[in-house]
C-alpha cells in the first residue's frame, strides 16, 4: 500500500514527471534537495516538482494545481509573481546583476527597514537568515566579550554551528537533537531553555552570571509550528536581559513584515537590542539583515572590529525585489494586515470546526497570517507540548490535502502562511478539502 492509498484519498493526481525529476535529482544532490525540509520525509509521500506560481496558486511538473500555504516558507506575503515585484527585478536585471560595489537601491531598502522598525538605526544586509543570526550573535559577543548565548528549544535560527542546538524546523521534523559535525567545544556555549518559561530563564542567568552575551528568540516561534511567546514572558525577558547587560535579539526572519508591518516587536510593543530579518525582506530573493542602534552597529567592520562580509550582499536584484515588496506593504498596510488576519481567522476556524465534527483533536495556533494546526488537544505553548502532536495523523491529513490540491508545509512543526492573493474561494476550497481529509 503506498502512502496515498494509506491516506484513503483518490489517485487522481498524476506525478509521473515529478517522480522522474526526483530520481534524476537524487543522483546529483543529497536526497535530491537543497534544503532537507523539501524532501517530504515526514509526510511519506512524493514531493511534486514545482514549475510555476501565480498569486496563491502553484503548478507542478505534471500540471497539477495547488493552493499554496507554504509561500516559499514565508517570504511570499504578496503571493507568487506579484507584478510590481517582477517588474522591479526585470528593470534591475537589464543593468547588470552584481557589481561588488555600492548601489543606490541598498540605501532604499535600508531606509524602509529603519522606518518600519524603530529599534533599528543601522542595518547590514546579508544573503540569508542564517547569516543574519550568525552575525548578530558574533556582534553580541564582540560587544559583551561574553561566551554564552541563550536560545529556546524548538526555535530555529538557521544552520550556524552554535544555533543547531535543540533547533526547530527540519531538525525537529527529522527528530534529531542537533547536527553531526558541530563541535561540543562550540555547542557547549549555547544554553537551550524551554520557551515561555520565566523560571528557567532566571535560573540560567543566575547560574551563568556575567557570562551570557545574548538571548536570541523567535518572539512568535514559527519553526516548531506557530507558537507565540506570551506578552508577559517577552516583557520579562526584556527586563532580565537589561538588568544582566545581555543583548536581546529578536529573530524576526519570519515575523518581520508578517504579523504586522513592524513585525513582532510592534505587535508586542517590546524593543530588542538587535533584530534579524530575512524571508519577506527579500520578496522571494535571497536577502537577510541584522540591525540595531547606531552605537551597536558601529562595531561592525569597516567602522568597528566585528568582521562580517559577503560577495553578493546587497545584491541589486534582491534589493530591488525587497524594495518593491516593502513599498507595496507600506502603502497598503492599513488594509492588508487586517484582511490577512480576518481571512486567516476564517480559514483556521472553519478547518477546526471540521476537525471537531470528525472527532479529531486539533489545537490551532495563529498570529495574523501565520498558523499551525497541531494534531493534539493542546494547548501548545512550547516544544514539549508541540511534540505531543500525532505526527502520523498530521501526515495523513497532509497527504489528503495535497491530493485535493492544497499544499501545506510538509511537517507538523512548521507554519502555514496566507498571502494577500488568497481569496474566499481558496479558503472555501481548502475547508472542503479538510472536511474530507479529516475523515479519510
Ligand atoms: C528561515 C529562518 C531562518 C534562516 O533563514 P535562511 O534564509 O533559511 O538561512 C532563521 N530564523 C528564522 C526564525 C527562520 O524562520
Amino acid at each position: 500500500m503506498n502512502a496515498r492509498q494509506a491516506a484513503g484519498a483518490g489517485t487522481s493526481r498524476k506525478l509521473k514527471e515529478s517522480r522522474r525529476l526526483q530520481k534524476r535529482a537524487e543522483q546529483l544532490m543529497p536526497g535530491g534537495v537543497n534544503s532537507p525540509v523539501r524532501a517530504f520525509k515526514a509526510v511519506e509521500c512524493d514531493a511534486p516538482f514545482i514549475v510555476r506560481g501565480q498569486g496563491a496558486h502553484i503548478w507542478d511538473a505534471d500540471g497539477n494545481e495547488y493552493i499554496d500555504y507554504l509561500g516559499s516558507w514565508g517570504p511570499l506575503i504578496l503571493g507568487h509573481a506579484e507584478p510590481t515585484v517582477v517588474e522591479a527585478i526585470l528593470s534591475a536585471v537589464v543593468n547588470g546583476t552584481s557589481f561588488g560595489a555600492s548601489t543606490p537601491v541598498e540605501a532604499d531598502l535600508a531606509a524602509l527597514v529603519i522606518e518600519a522598525f524603530p529599534s533599528v538605526e543601522r542595518v547590514r544586509f546579508v544573503s540569508s537568515g542564517t547569516e543574519a543570526t550568525m552575525s548578530a550573535i558574533r556582534l553580541a559577543r564582540a560587544l559583551t566579550k561574553r561566551k554564552y548565548i541563550v536560545k529556546f528549544d524548538g526555535c530555529y535560527h538557521g544552520h550556524a554551528d552554535s544555533l543547531l542546538v535543540k533547533a526547530g524546523s527540519g531538525v525537529a521534523t527529522l527528530g534529531i537533537p542537533g547536527s553531526a559535525g558541530v563541535l561540543e567545544e562550540v555547542s557547549q556555549f549555547t544554553i537551550a531553555l524551554p520557551f515561555n518559561d520565566p523560571t528557567a530563564l532566571e535560573q540560567a542567568f543566575s547560574k551563568y552570571r556575567h557570562q551570557i552575551a545574548c538571548v536570541i528568540i523567535e518572539p512568535i516561534a514559527g519553526n516548531m509550528g506557530c507558537v507565540p511567546a506570551s506578552g508577559g514572558y517577552l516583557a520579562n525577558l526584556r527586563t532580565i536581559t537589561q538588568r544582566e547587560n545581555a543583548l536581546l535579539i529578536f529573530d524576526e526572519v519570519i515575523t518581520g513584515f508578517r504579523v504586522g508591518y513592524g513585525g513582532a516587536q510592534e505587535h508586542y510593543g517590546i524593543k530588542p537590542d538587535l533584530t534579524t530579518f530575512g524571508k519577506i525582506l527579500g520578496g522571494g530573493l535571497p536577502v537577510g539583515a541584522f540591525g540595531g542602534s547606531a552605537e551597536l552597529m558601529n562595531l561592525v567592520a569597516p567602522l568597528g572590529p566585528m568582521y562580517q562580509a559577503g560577495t553578493l550582499s546587497g545584491n541589486p536584484l534582491a534589493m530591488s525585489a525587497g524594495v518593491a515588496t516593502l513599498q507595496y506593504l507600506r502603502e497598503r498596510k492599513a488594509d492588508i494586515y487586517p484582511k490577512l488576519d480576518s481571512l486567516s481567522a476564517k480559514l483556521v476556524e472553519e478547518v477546526s470546526a471540521c476537525a471537531k465534527q470528525a472527532g479529531v483533536p486539533l489545537c490551532v495556533n495563529r498570529v495574523g497570517s501565520m498558523f499551525t494546526w497541531f494534531f493534539t488537544e493542546g494547548p501548545v505553548t512550547d516544544w514539549n507540548s508541540a511534540s505531543k502532536s500525532d505526527t502520523q495523523a498530521f501526515a495523513r491529513f497532509f497527504r489528503g490535502m495535497l491530493e485535493a490540491g492544497v499544499y501545506l508545509p510538509p511537517s507538523q512543526f512548521e507554519t502555514a502562511f496566507l498571502t494577500t492573493t488568497h481569496t474566499d474561494k481558496d479558503v472555501e476550497a481548502t475547508v472542503a478539502a479538510a472536511r474530507k481529509a479529516f475523515v479519510s
